[in-house]
């Protein structure tokens, strides 16, 4: 008792229980066909003419008790459940001392002539059928109560059988009786071993069941008990025929892991189990399917080639087309896929998983339901994100960066009051990098985080210092939401506030919509004490996100920023340019002014005017420029007192 309170802390009570259970079940098996084997010895050993029919008797009821044990407990042939473990392990224990307890009895009704050291031969090989699971028993009900019952049983039955007082018989017995103890102290030391093996790896080769499941755990997924990625790595490294070609799909079922962020993990699992029975019950003949996690799997198709990816992919849609019964309801989910072939694509199989999993994040910038199958440029692409990965700390640290300023125009009032900051990255190895490019990767290394901190440092540096900026300006600089949720950035930003104090510059911070709508407390806490320091917040992109007018009116936003790829199509296209004027017209009812980015031509410029849109940016006005080519730029262009833009700003092309 003393060693399993000790244990209950160190190792999970139930998983202890198991553990032990499972010996129990490995040790009992042995204990009916011992039975069978004493019960023959007995009859040998002690057949007589007077006791014959009492042998006989006795042989019949025992042979059927072991025979009936086994049946019940051991004949399945697998071994119980998890969840009936317990339960398996107490019916024995109690199957196990009514069978005891009878062949200790048993003697005095039918022996009665029997002599005592033929009755204590007897006792003893009871005592040594039921002793073979002491060691897990003991673990199951506390020590001192197993060993003593068993002394009881096999020690109490033989004194009852001593009737005439002391004698060499009895000498014998108690020599015996401290056979038994010293067996039990022994048994005790072999329990204390298995014990110990529940903990340490080192001597789980106590056990062979524990080492089966550690193996089943290695390769098999916890939640689906599909094989995991090593599994499936193991799987492949087969040198089966059916593997000389086949085709891996990576298969993302979107959003899981999103829900899986907002609600139990027992619930999601459920989700992904039923996800899981789907891509089973599927048609593909000898498929091997692995869960990696969070609703992505891996479906290995042998015997196909790369050929046959699309129809594949295309039943596997088909499977995802009913919805899923979910505890939010029905729920569609997309599915994302990747897939690569073998021997098509590499020679190398592991390779061809790395390849089908690039496939998928290729899929997964598109929306909806998307199959990719692997091509060179993938790689190549892979191959890049890796080195800027690789490089980009490295970068921030050699000062590799620059900001550029991109002007925008006050088109209702003819003036330059602010300016777009956007990073810029010359790389000595790779030259120029896009930050459309490797601002997602800051991201999803956080590198962002000191990233962000020297384009504000850099924007405060400018907006302070700067004599050829007009008196009165903003510069807006783009966020991104690990930012946001940085416990030093509000403290970085009211410090630039403070600087900024009665200058007549200010700080306008950008922010998508995506992070806008969030249900994070420290994006809504910080995106709150920013508003409440007056820095304005702009919501950029919009109509690519949500794009539900809807959420609109509740937001913290100051500005809007409608998308390029609105702007794009008018004045051409009639339906789109209402959308537009709409979107205007609902900024300024929310007392918002609206921003146009990516402004190219002069029809888009004097349309926008026209339907009253407040502000414009784009390569119509200027391209983000570096510092002095800006500066530049406001010198020709802008009066500094003013504010006012001359006609010369469009470069010949008035609009
Ligand atoms: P964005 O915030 O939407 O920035 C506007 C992008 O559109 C800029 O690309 C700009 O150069 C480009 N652009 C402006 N006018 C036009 C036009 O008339 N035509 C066309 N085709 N493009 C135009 P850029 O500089 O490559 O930046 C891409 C994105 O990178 C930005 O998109 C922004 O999301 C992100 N980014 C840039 N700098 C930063 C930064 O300092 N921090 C963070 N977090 N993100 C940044
Ligand atoms: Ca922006
Ligand atoms: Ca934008």
């Amino acid at each position: 008792m003393k060693l399993l309170r000790q244990y209950k802390n160190k190792v999970q009570k139930r998983f202890f229980r198991l553990e032990l259970s499972r010996e129990l079940y490995w040790r009992s098996k042995f204990i009916p066909p011992l039975g069978f084997i004493a019960v023959v010895l007995f009859s040998i050993y002690f057949y007589s003419s007077e006791i014959s029919t009492s042998i006989t008797t006795w042989a019949v009821v025992f042979s059927i008790i072991y025979a009936l044990m086994y049946v019940l407990f051991f004949d399945g042939g697998a071994e119980p459940k998890e969840e009936s473990y317990i339960y398996w392990t107490w019916s024995f224990i109690l199957a196990c001392c009514i069978a005891a307890a009878m062949w200790g009895i048993f003697p005095f009704i039918v022996f009665p002539s029997l002599g005592h050291s033929d009755q204590v031969a007897l006792i003893m090989m009871l005592f040594a059928i039921i002793s073979v699971p002491v060691p897990a028993l003991s673990h199951c009900s506390p020590l001192v109560f197993t060993y003593s019952a068993i002394i009881v049983i096999s020690g109490g039955s033989s004194f009852l059988i001593y009737h005439d007082g002391f004698d060499k018989h009895l000498a014998f017995m108690v020599v015996l009786l401290f056979a038994c103890i010293m067996y039990l102290l022994e048994q005790r030391r072999v329990s204390k071993k298995i014990l110990k093996s529940v903990d340490d790896k080192d001597l789980l080769k106590t056990s062979g069941i524990t080492i089966k499941r550690l193996r089943h755990d290695k390769y098999h997924d916890s939640v689906t008990d599909l094989l995991n990625r090593e599994g499936i790595s193991t799987y492949l490294n087969r040198t089966d025929a059916s593997l000389s070609s086949f085709i891996i799909f990576s298969l993302k079922v979107r959003d899981v892991d999103a829900l899986y962020s907002s609600h139990s993990k027992s619930s999601i699992d459920e989700i992904i189990r039923d996800l899981a029975s789907r891509l089973q019950a599927s048609g593909f003949d000898h498929k091997i399917i692995a869960h990696l996690g969070l609703g992505e799997f891996l479906i290995l198709v042998p015997g196909v080639e790369g050929n046959m990816s699309h129809s594949l992919g295309g039943d596997l849609f088909g499977l995802f087309e009913e919805p899923v019964t979910t505890f939010l309801g029905p729920m569609n989910f997309n599915l994302l896929i990747g897939c690569s072939a073998f021997p098509d694509d590499s020679s190398d199989k592991k390779e061809v998983v790395n390849f089908a999993l690039a496939a998928l994040k290729e899929a997964d910038k598109h929306s909806g339901n998307r199959l990719e199958r692997y091509t060179e440029d993938m790689a190549m692409k892979m191959n890049r994100r890796a080195f800027i990965r690789s490089q980009l700390s490295v970068a921030i640290k050699r000062k590799e960066f620059s900001v550029h300023i991109q002007p925008k125009i006050n088109v209702q009032k003819n003036i330059v009051e602010s300016g777009e900051v956007l990073v810029r990255w010359y790389s000595p190895s790779m030259g120029m990098v896009s930050p459309a490019e490797f601002i997602p990767i800051a991201e999803s290394t956080s590198d962002i985080i000191p990233l962000g901190k020297w384009v504000l440092e850099e924007t405060a540096r400018i907006l302070i210092g700067s004599s050829t900026l007009p008196e009165k300006f903003s510069l807006a600089v783009n966020v991104s939401v690990k930012q946001l949720t940085d416990p030093q950035f509000v403290p970085l930003v009211q410090e630039i506030t403070g600087q900024l104090h009665g200058t007549g510059r200010s700080l306008e911070l950008e922010i998508t919509e995506t992070m806008m709508i969030t249900d994070e407390i420290e994006v809504n806490q910080a995106l709150e004490r920013i508003s409440a320091l007056g820095v304005g917040i702009a919501l950029d992109d919009f109509g690519t996100g949500y794009s539900s007018l809807s959420y609109l009116a509740s937001i913290n936003a100051d500005t809007l920023k409608l998308d390029k790829s609105f702007i794009d199509p008018i004045p051409q296209n009639g339906r789109h340019s209402s959308f537009v004027s709409t979107v205007i017209a609902m900024a300024h009812s929310l007392d918002m002014p609206l921003v146009a980015e990516g402004v190219e031509t002069a029809e888009q410029y004097e349309w926008l005017s026209q339907n009253l849109c407040d502000t414009v940016q784009g390569y119509f006005i200027s391209k983000p420029l570096a510092l002095d080519e800006f500066f530049t730029w406001l010198d020709n262009n802008v009066c500094k007192e003013t504010n006012q833009v001359s006609e010369s700003v469009f470069s010949g092309n008035p609009p």
